[in-house]
Parts: structure tokens; C-alpha cells; sequence
């Protein structure tokens, strides 16, 4: 049998632009809204290929992208990985020091950047030999002079709109997305074409994330966040219309789109919607087009899906993991269920939900064993499937830790119930999320012990009204030490290092870490004896504790 190449993106794209080839794609930019049609955007993708390729990208080369949702940023979607290239997308809101380190490990030959975010790329790559011979295209209308970036649009001016597409084989990488670990580096994540293909097929199904061709498909999840969680593949799949909200949208922006474009699918994560809410009570915006919310990253709040519901929104609470392409499991209400009252249906659908057909799972407990199927035992999640990486890139160490024979131990510690919802209840990975986010809570609190007068220090997250989580520094301070300056010093220390969203919200003085029996720090006991009753608050945090979402 000859190598395949079936299970590939292009497809998707050759249809969409055939049956749909009228069917508009929108863009908040820079410059104002823009409008193409997956005709247009056919011939477009095409000549950024052939752009590409007079540049002297080859198969298997990377491209990076360091950018928001836009359409120009949703042209390197086909393009690169359909010409045998593999798409990069970069995290903006990185820590400079994690940006050179994945630039350098991916290797990115041509790296798109957007205006609004140049100044950071610039900044990162000021006098770093990561950056050495990574070329820089500015995602708009204007070169960008600082990068040596000449506009897009003259990059891709007087190309043929005709690209001889390869066939490519199936196992091809085509994307790479990095995920911040518990501990050491970022860890890259490779999407081969089967992968996407996979995760496309698996979104498109009812008890997926599904978009058809009389959906208006919204993507709020940032693009360099596993492909938006692979949403611009499924609309195109689907057929849909998208709309994309460009740079920093705020809710009053989206708020806008959904009304003057006719949205009918979005999804974000929870502190995006929490966002909107607030918006629309204070000025009422026509949300009338909206059939579907898709809300995941960290937990759907119950109060987040009876607001929806009461405006007759389906609010679908969703889980997943770079790893993962990344939508694992949807909380889909099962139709045995359907006639339940409106409270029990509310638990199930609060859950992470079922997982989706193509994966499988299984839960372990401390003791190696599986647990039972009663939403009472938990244990550590396993999973695997087509869209589940094998390994992450040139990460052995890694790699031993994180997969077991073939399935992928995800850290999430779940229960299931009999009906076969998943609930998340606690997370091994010691990192905090926040707004989506993850921050590294071992970095900073190594970060926070070297300062001279700290004897120890731990860093944990603490539950947020509207980022849902915050780092929060227990310190232990030296004899000498000066506790009425010593937090403002600690915090001046890691605001040199890290972005403002990073700083924790608080720094609190303790007589002593908690030790588990081995003397490691108890980050569960920490969290038992100070977090209950600290539950932060809007205000708490600095306005721009995190990133604009
Ligand atoms: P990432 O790889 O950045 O997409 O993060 C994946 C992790 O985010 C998961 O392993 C969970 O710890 C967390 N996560 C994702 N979705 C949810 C959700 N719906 N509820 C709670 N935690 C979630």
C-alpha cells in the first residue's frame, strides 16, 4: 500500500471554497473590518503558498505566527500546512525568556507578526542568537521597520493565485503549538495532518463542538491556543461563516460582532464570557443570533450557564489539552436525560463532560487501580486517541513522565459518574491558570527565593471571581529580614523577569512551608489552611494582572 495521504486539511479548504465559495470570512483588523470569501480566500491562501515558497520554505520547514485572530492569520492555516510546512503558532503573552527558548527549539524560518504585538517580538528578540536568521513578515499593510518586516500584503502581491498542492503523507506535521509545563521549558506539541483531520471530523459530530453551513463560527480563543481549539478547520470543514475579532477584542467588541455579523457559535474561556455578561447587563446588547457558547480552558461556573440559558444560549461546557488538538470531552446533555429537572441536567452539564467519540479514557488511582464509574472515586485521567499527541517534540524526560504505553496521563484528577460525565476535582501540575493562561508557580517561587531575606517560599493559585485563578507567594522571611518591605521588594524582583500578569496578587507571611512526609512542600496542605477563606476578588488584582481577553 502506498503512503496515505486522505486524512489531510486540504480538503476541507477545496470544498469549502466549491460549495461555499461564497460564504463570507470577517476580520476586525488594524485597519478596520475586512471581508473575503473562501473563494477569495482560496486564491489568497495560494499565493501566500507561493510566497512561501519563492521565500524558500520547503515541506517540513516551520513557519511561526505571532499573532491575533484575524483572517490573515487564518490564511497561514491552509497555506502553510497544505504546501508540507507546519504552522507555529507563538503565545504572545509569554515571558520573553520562554519566547527565544521556543523559537530556537521549533527552529521557525519566517515568523508573521502582528502589528499590535511588535514591540514584544522586538523586545524578546532584541540581541538574542535564538532570533539569528528568523525572517519577519508584518501581518497587515505596513512593513514594520524595527523587525525588517515587509507588509503581507507585499509579500503576497503578484503571486499566482494557483498552488500544485503536494500530496502529502498523512503522518506530515502540520501545526506546533507549545505548552507551558509544570516544570523546566515550554513543551512543543506536533499536529500531524492526521491529527487535525481527526480532531476536525471528531468537532464536526453532534456530541463534538459541531459548526454547519448555517453557522456564523466565532472563534474568541486566541489562534496561537491549539488553532483556537481547531475551530477555524471545523467552520471551514462545515462550511461556515467566520468572523474573527482581531487584536485584544474587549466585550464591547464582541458584543458588536455577534450582533452586526449574525454569530451563532463562539468560545472562550470563562473569563471572557464573564466579560460579556457584565457588558450586556449594563447596556443590552441584541445577542438574539447566538445558539451556542462553547466554554472551556478552566471551569464553567453553574451562574455562566443558567445566565445563557435564561437568554436561550446552550452553553457547552468543554475540556481538553494542547496535547489533545485539544477537545477531549463536551458536556452534551444525553437524551435519557432530557426530561430530568432543570437542577440535575445543570449538575451534569456543570461537569467537563463526555468524552468525545474517537478517544478513550481510563482514570487511575493512587494505587495503580482503576477506579469505579460512581462520581465518588477519583483519580488521575488517561487518555488516547487519533488527535492525542504520542510525544512531545525533543523532550525525552518529558515524554517518560507524561505517557504510559501509549496513553497520555493529563494531571487532570477527575471522577465519572455512571452516566459517564466527567468532573474534574483537583490538578497535578503545579501551575496556575488565570484567564486562561498558565503561570508557572514553580518558577516564580524560585524566582521569589532568591531573594536574600527569603528562607522559604511557594507560590500556589488561588480561586478569582474573574481570572479563576491567581498566584498568591507564601513566604517564609529570614530572622533579619524587613517584613514591611520585604513583599514590595519581592514583587519589584519579579516584575524585572516576568510579565505584570505573572506577579502574584499577594504576598503572605508564614512561619513555615507545609511538608508532605517525603519533606516536599504540601502545596494541598497550603492550600487547605490559607485558600478557603481567601477567595480574591475583582480589584485584587492589578487591572492588568492578566492578559487583555
Ligand atoms: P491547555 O493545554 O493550556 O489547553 O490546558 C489544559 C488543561 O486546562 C487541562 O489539563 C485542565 O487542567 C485545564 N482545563 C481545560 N479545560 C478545563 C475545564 N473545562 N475545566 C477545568 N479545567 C480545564
Amino acid at each position: 500500500m502506498p503512503g496515505g495521504h486522505t486524512q489531510t486539511l486540504r480538503p476541507f479548504l477545496w470544498r469549502a471554497s466549491k460549495l461555499y465559495g461564497d460564504t463570507e470570512i470577517v476580520s476586525r483588523n488594524h485597519d478596520g473590518m475586512s471581508r473575503q470569501t473562501y473563494a477569495e480566500y482560496a486564491d489568497r491562501t495560494a499565493r501566500l503558498a507561493n510566497a512561501l515558497d519563492e521565500h524558500g520554505i520547503e515541506q517540513g520547514d516551520r513557519v511561526g505566527t505571532f499573532c491575533w485572530n484575524t483572517d490573515r492569520h487564518f490564511e497561514t492555516y491552509f497555506a502553510v500546512p497544505s504546501m508540507g510546512g507546519q504552522l507555529h503558532t507563538i503565545n504572545p503573552l509569554l515571558p520573553d525568556e520562554h519566547i527565544r527558548y521556543i523559537v530556537e527549539d521549533a527552529n521557525d524560518e519566517v515568523i508573521f507578526v502582528d502589528p499590535s504585538l511588535a514591540e514584544k517580538i522586538a523586545g524578546a528578540a532584541d540581541g538574542a542568537e535564538e532570533f539569528e536568521g528568523v525572517d519577519f513578515v508584518a501581518m497587515g499593510e505596513e512593513p514594520i521597520e524595527a523587525l525588517d518586516a515587509p507588509a503581507y500584503e507585499t509579500f503576497v502581491d503578484g503571486h499566482d493565485a494557483d498552488y500544485d498542492w503536494p500530496d502529502l503523507d498523512d503522518d506530515q506535521p502540520a501545526g506546533m503549538c507549545y505548552t507551558s509545563g509544570t516544570t523546566g521549558k515550554p513543551k512543543g506539541v506536533e499536529y500531524t495532518q492526521s491529527m487535525l483531520w481527526s480532531h476536525t471530523m471528531m468537532s464536526l459530530s453532534p456530541q463534538g463542538i459541531p459548526m454547519a453551513d448555517d453557522d456564523v463560527v466565532m472563534p474568541v480563543v486566541p489562534m496561537f491556543h491549539v488553532n483556537a481549539w481547531g475551530m477555524p478547520f471545523t467552520a471551514t470543514a462545515g462550511g461556515s461563516k467566520q468572523v474573527f475579532p482581531g487584536p485584544s477584542p474587549n466585550a464591547e467588541h464582541l458584543a458588536t460582532l455577534i450582533e452586526e455579523e449574525g454569530v451563532t457559535v463562539t468560545a472562550g474561556v470563562p473569563t471572557v464570557w464573564l466579560g460579556l455578561m457584565e457588558y450586556c447587563e449594563e447596556n443590552d446588547p441584541d445577542l438574539s443570533s447566538l445558539e451556542r457558547v462553547i466554554v472551556g480552558g478552566s471551569a464553567a461556573p453553574e451562574s455562566m450557564i443558567r445566565w445563557f440559558d435564561d437568554r436561550g444560549v446552550e452553553l457547552l461546557h468543554a475540556w481538553g489539552m494542547t496535547e489533545m488538538s485539544p477537545i477531549g470531552s463536551v458536556a452534551h446533555l444525553k437524551s435519557d436525560l432530557e426530561d430530568e429537572e432543570y437542577e440535575t441536567q445543570l449538575e451534569k452539564r456543570s461537569k467537563q463532560g463526555l468524552m468525545a467519540p474517537g478517544l478513550e479514557f481510563k482514570i487511575i488511582d493512587e494505587d495503580g487501580n482503576r477506579i469505579a464509574w460512581d462520581g465518588e472515586e477519583f483519580g488521575e485521567l488517561y487518555v488516547r486517541g487519533p488527535s492525542v499527541t504520542k510525544e512531545y517534540f525533543k523532550r525525552p524526560d518529558a515524554n517518560e513522565e507524561d505517557f504510559e504505553n501509549g496513553w497520555l496521563k493529563t494531571g487532570d484528577v477527575v471522577s465519572v459518574d455512571p452516566d459517564g460525565y466527567l468532573k474534574i476535582v483537583d490538578r497535578e501540575k503545579d501551575v496556575i491558570k488565570s484567564g486562561g493562561e498558565w503561570i508557572s508557580s514553580v518558577e516564580l517561587e524560585n524566582a521569589v527565593m532568591a531573594h536574600d531575606d527569603v528562607s522559604e517560599a511557594t507560590v500556589i493559585g488561588v480561586p478569582h471571581e474573574k481570572w479563576q485563578e491567581r498566584p498568591v507567594a507564601f513566604v517564609v522571611p529570614t530572622e533579619d529580614a524587613d517584613r514591611d518591605t520585604l513583599d514590595d521588594e519581592i514583587l519589584e524582583m519579579l516584575g524585572d523577569e516576568y510579565p505584570k500578569w505573572w506577579l502574584p496578587d499577594a504576598v503572605e507571611y508564614i512561619d513555615e512551608v507545609p511538608k508532605t512526609a517525603t519533606g516536599k512542600f504540601s502545596k494541598k496542605d497550603l492550600r487547605e489552611q490559607y485558600t478557603g477563606s481567601m477567595e480574591l476578588h475583582e480589584g485584587s488584582a492589578p487591572e492588568d494582572a492578566a492578559p487583555s481577553r
